[in-house]
């Protein structure tokens, strides 16, 4: 009998001991002050009242917030731990977070206040409780196609009751080919995302996406994987590149703002495929726009315009594998600074003594300087289009490699051959004003996988 009470006790004291230090936090879990945070910013980010914020903190005095102060968060019922941001990766989905972070996929929802899985695009900081002495799971696994929880889990070195548990499985233990899933082992190697296990590492800069930029994905797979997919609604062309597979991808000018789908997917060995969906922000290139008054709409009549632009698409569409420029774009211009018309700016021609309004954006950039001035090519390449056209006058188009051209449009004469290698720096025409312009001048665009792109990238940046 005293021996039972004696247990009781003890077992009430140590109980005690260890909820001592935890009730520091009994009004709910911490957050932890952030360079730059303020009391406004913190509650406004937890849907709170400031004064709801202040009053679970009596301690702290609300005017001298420090970095690394702690913060108890009222209101969060259920959840505890430390509130840290976790940024949405490449890969990412609710799912996939709640798996490798241990956090109900609800009470994630919840925290950030999520509705639609939209709101859930690469770069984005989520809100996420982490408990003390928690590891993150960071090894991945695939199951192919039939393939069984307990052959998985053998496979891990782990067991089927583990892997349900972490991943929250149903009681069939029923694996879908493709789904990530995360095991207790140790971690696979490669940054720690959701991505299927095919994919090591996966990256698209930059982020968000601006109309008119070019996107840059690099995907490291394991070994024989090739890769495949879409961006908004572009097949992107994947080339093997110091050991990763890359493509380039222009975003369109006119696009919307918003959320757009990005699918990639690998084919394995065996034929098998692993696929991801990822949602990727696409924000405004805050371009200027400007009305052009217009005589003779017949100068913009699509049964012309049309044919030119479907003519120039066919030629600037096919990827070739090999990549002909290293580096840095060069000036293909006589005066390197001066443009009198820059890239994206929206065009709303208003033909004169009516209502009609035709909208479209500069898809190039053109440079000062008139007739008889020497054009150089901007990199290495290959001519695959010299002639007259309506529109666009003496035109070259040269063929930079991995789905990258440059058109040089209005020329006086055009110095180079279809077939012709091309170096950088080369004179390949004299600016003119050939075609429909209103004077002499060299209008350059650069296309990146069937997208006209913003050409001061390309001479702003390397790509790889
Ligand atoms: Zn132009």
């Amino acid at each position: 009998m005293y021996k039972r009470v004696f247990l009781l006790l003890l077992f009430i004291t140590a109980f005690t001991f260890i909820v001592q230090p935890v009730s520091a936090q009994a009004g709910g879990p911490v957050y932890i002050v952030q360079p730059g945070d303020t009391l406004s910013f913190i509650a406004a980010r937890f849907n709170l009242a400031v004064n709801d914020l202040i009053a679970a903190n009596p301690s702290i005095d609300p005017n001298f917030l420090s970095q690394g102060q702690e913060l108890v968060i009222p209101g969060l019922e259920g959840v505890t731990g430390v509130l840290e941001t976790e940024v949405i990766a490449f890969g990412d989905t609710l799912r996939s977070l709640s798996r490798r972070m241990q956090v109900p996929d609800d009470q994630l929802k919840k925290l950030n206040r999520l509705v639609s899985p939209t709101e859930l695009y690469v770069g984005v900081g989520l809100i996420v409780p982490v408990q003390e002495g928690q590891n993150i799971l960071t090894a991945r696994v695939t199951p192919a196609y039939g393939e069984s929880l307990l052959e998985l889990a053998i496979k891990q070195g782990s067991d089927p009751w583990s892997l349900a548990a972490i991943n929250k499985l149903g009681g069939s233990w029923d694996t879908l080919p493709g789904d990530v899933l995360y095991s207790p082992t140790e971690g696979s190697g490669g940054n720690a995302t959701g991505l299927p296990s095919a994919f090591l590492s996966a990256s698209i800069e930059p982020l968000p996406m601006v109309q008119g930029g070019t996107e840059v994905l690099q995907i490291q797979t394991q070994e024989g994987v090739s890769v495949s997919g879409i961006l908004v609604d572009m097949p992107l062309h994947f080339f093997p590149a110091n050991g990763e597979q890359v493509a380039l991808q222009g975003v369109y000018a006119l696009l919307e703002p918003g959320v757009y789908p990005l699918l990639i997917e690998a084919t394995l060995t065996d034929g098998s495929k692993q696929a991801f969906e990822q949602m990727v922000l696409v924000t405004s290139g805050d371009y200027l726009s400007e009305d052009i008054p217009l005589n003779d709409p017949s100068t913009l009549d699509p049964a012309v315009t049309e044919p030119e632009l479907r003519q120039i698409a066919a030629i600037t569409k096919p990827s070739t594998p090999a990549r002909y420029w290293n580096g840095i774009f060069t000036i293909p211009a006589v005066y390197p600074d001066c443009f009198t018309s820059r890239y994206g700016t929206r065009r709303i021609y208003k033909v004169i003594n009516s209502d009609i309004e035709i909208p479209g954006f500069h898809t190039g950039l053109d440079f000062c300087g008139g007739e008889g001035l020497q054009i150089f090519a901007p990199a290495p390449g290959k001519v695959v289009f010299a002639a007259p056209l309506t529109v666009r006058g003496n035109a070259t188009i040269i063929d930079h490699g991995w789905g990258v051209y440059s058109g040089f449009w209005h020329q006086s004469e055009i110095l180079v051959n279809v077939g012709d290698t091309v170096e950088q720096g080369q004179v390949v025409g004299l600016v003119g004003g050939t075609g429909r312009v209103t004077g002499p001048h060299l209008h350059w665009e650069v296309w990146v996988n069937g997208i006209q792109v913003n050409p001061l990238d390309w001479l702003n940046q390397a790509y790889p």
